[in-house]
């Protein structure tokens, strides 16, 4: 199998179809079909509750159009570019590190000068025409756009979701009672103009991300459920070059992952992967090598899976520091910190301004004590060129150093201001789904049979509803139940076309774990079978009941439990 054969399968069967593809198609982009969309909610849906339900998170849903400044703040305009080199004969363009893979052990760490050297030294030439390639030159990957008419109003589409989180930090955290730790996700699209988009779904122009920022008290990154899950087992890719198999507190112990809550996200990362059908055994976490992780990270886990196109990152997990808040507070000028509140106050000596009240009298007459007030409350850091601005009643007043001393006095502080840390845990979904499906995918002993075998979470369709032939007292009976079974909210599909071997085949390969087949003992004595996908065992269960019975092996019940045994006379 190779992701020739996945691939066909998403366009046959309706999971994905090149965009465009009546225009010819454009390179990295593609289009969710029927099938690709549910399985694609479905997975969403199971990150979703992972992260809202089970850890407490919100969720927002911002912009995918903004301002350059975010950009600019977030360093995107200027650094987010891959290191591109064109043929000088056909004139394509590839990625210089992808065309230098097999030539050094990390293309990723490597300057344009580098790369240089490793292309001439080792005669790499124009894969497509044999060409001779350019120097290596930067790319940025940002979609540039305009927001509405007239010049000046540069807008770009964001490469990721996460600055939409960013930028909303001082609404998050009034909204969570201005308390840490303060989880928010965020699902949709990102936009990179990458350089030359392969391998199907794996890079696209248009991708789909599900991201997490944590926002943690700088001084404090444990967590609190890591005793629950502390004894669970990572597989590790150490940046010196280590495999390991090591439990999550051994990793964070010995120092191999750089604190708790990053190994918890590592872990909850490997829960989550596992649980929508990565398979464990092709699953590793591959850490940052020093120079190739961004300069403010101070660690950085790529889970990467065993693809047939090698080992693919599919999630970043990154300790980013307070990188992304101080840029932006540094950028908007706004309050990008949050209140810690000492366990008890403390006594400090602090600068504050005194008034001159002797010269504020004479000059403000009756404002002069509420000028007064105000200049007391205001932080002597605020001073610009000896003037203190301060407003009273809506006047601004600007007042030199004639009506005011700075000393120094005593108070009591209950906390102090500080900028978040982040940790963030991002997630490609088109490289999960296509990860799953390729993981999924397997061929039936001795039979030219493809299965999917999705976990029931993520598979599009969760039953298949036959009628054994097309006679109109079975369909009857089949379409029923296929209405009760899509009204209690179960994906249920109703096929009476084929043999019913055919039809079992069109379920297998899309995935779907259950089928209900309605024959003439139905009519006799109201049972129908069950089919399970994997083991393709098959028990008769009443039919009245079909609805709950599916609902509960969904649930994980064991199907065997709901078997009729039939008495025989
Ligand atoms: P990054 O912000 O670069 O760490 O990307 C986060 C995740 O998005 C990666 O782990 C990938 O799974 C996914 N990703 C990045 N670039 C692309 C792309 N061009 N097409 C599809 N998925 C991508």
């Amino acid at each position: 199998m190779d992701s020739s054969d996945i691939l066909s399968l998403c366009k046959r069967r309706g999971f994905l179809f090149p965009s465009y593809e009546i225009y010819g198609g454009v390179a990295g982009m593609y289009d969710y079909g029927p099938l690709g969309s549910t399985l694609k909610n479905n997975i969403m849906e199971v990150w979703r509750r992972l992260y809202t339900l089970g850890e407490g998170f919100i969720e927002i849903d911002s912009e995918t159009v903004g301002p350059e400044i975010v950009f600019k703040a977030s360093g995107h305009v200027d650094e987010f570019a891959d290191k591109m080199v064109k043929c000088t004969a056909c004139d394509e363009a590839f990625r210089a590190d992808h065309l230098v893979k097999g030539l050094h052990p990390n293309p990723d760490t490597l300057d344009e000068a580098a790369l240089d050297k490793l292309i001439k030294e080792n005669n790499v030439v124009c894969p497509t025409c044999k060409g001779v390639l350019s120097s290596v030159e930067e790319f940025n990957l940002m979609f540039k756009t305009t927001i509405g008419p007239g010049s000046g109003r540069t807008g770009y589409l964001r490469p990721e979701t996460a600055q939409g989180i960013f930028v909303n930090f001082p609404n998050l955290y009034r909204y969570n009672r201005e308390k840490l730790p303060l989880g928010v996700i965020q699902t949709g699209r990102g936009y990179r103009n990458e350089i030359s988009p392969r391998q199907g779904i794996i890079r696209l122009r248009e991708f789909n991300m599900m991201e997490c920022e944590l926002f943690v008290d700088p001084e404090d990154k444990t967590w609190p459920r890591f005793e629950d899950i502390k004894d669970e087992i990572l597989t590790l890719h150490a940046a010196d070059g280590r495999d390991l198999k090591i439990s999550v507190e051994d990793a964070v112990n010995q120092k191999i992952i750089c604190n708790e809550v990053l190994a918890y996200f590592v872990w909850l990362t490997q829960a989550f992967l596992t649980s929508v059908g990565i398979d464990r055994e092709k699953l590793r976490f591959r850490q940052h090598e020093h120079d190739e992780m961004a300069h403010y990270a101070s660690d950085c886990w790529d889970a990467e899976v065993m693809l047939s196109y090698g080992w693919t990152e599919i999630v970043g997990i990154a300790d980013r520091g307070c990188w992304d808040l101080s840029r932006h507070a540094q950028f908007s000028s706004s309050d990008m910190t949050a209140f810690k509140r000492f366990e008890t106050p403390k006594e400090i000596d602090k600068d504050v301004i005194k008034p001159k009240y002797g010269a504020l009298g004479p000059k403000f007459k009756n404002q002069a004590k509420a000028i007064g007030a105000a200049m007391e409350e205001t932080d002597p850091s605020s001073i610009k060129d000896g003037i203190v601005s301060v407003t009273v009643d809506g006047e601004s007043y600007s007042l030199g150093t004639e009506f005011y001393d700075i000393g120094r006095m005593k108070v009591t502080v209950t906390g102090e201001r500080v900028t978040p840390h982040v940790i963030e845990p991002s997630h490609g979904l088109d490289r999960i789904i296509y990860s799953v499906l390729e993981h999924s995918y397997y061929m039936r002993d001795k039979e030219d049979q493809t299965v999917l075998k999705l976990p029931s979470a993520v598979a599009p369709i969760k039953v298949g509803v036959f009628p054994l032939m097309p006679k109109e007292d079975l369909e009857k009976v089949a379409k029923q139940i296929d209405m009760d079974i899509r009204y209690s909210g179960i994906e249920s599909y109703y096929d009476s076309t084929g043999s019913i071997g055919k039809r079992y085949a069109r379920m297998d390969e899309v995935g779907t774990p259950w089928c209900i087949t309605v024959d003439y003992q139905t009519l006799e004595d109201g049972t129908v079978t069950l089919r399970e996908r994997d083991s393709t065992e098959q028990i008769r269960i009443e039919y009245m009941g079909a609805a709950e019975i599916i609902n509960a092996v969904l649930c994980g019940a064991d199907f065997k439990k709901f078997e009729v045994i039939l008495d025989k006379n």
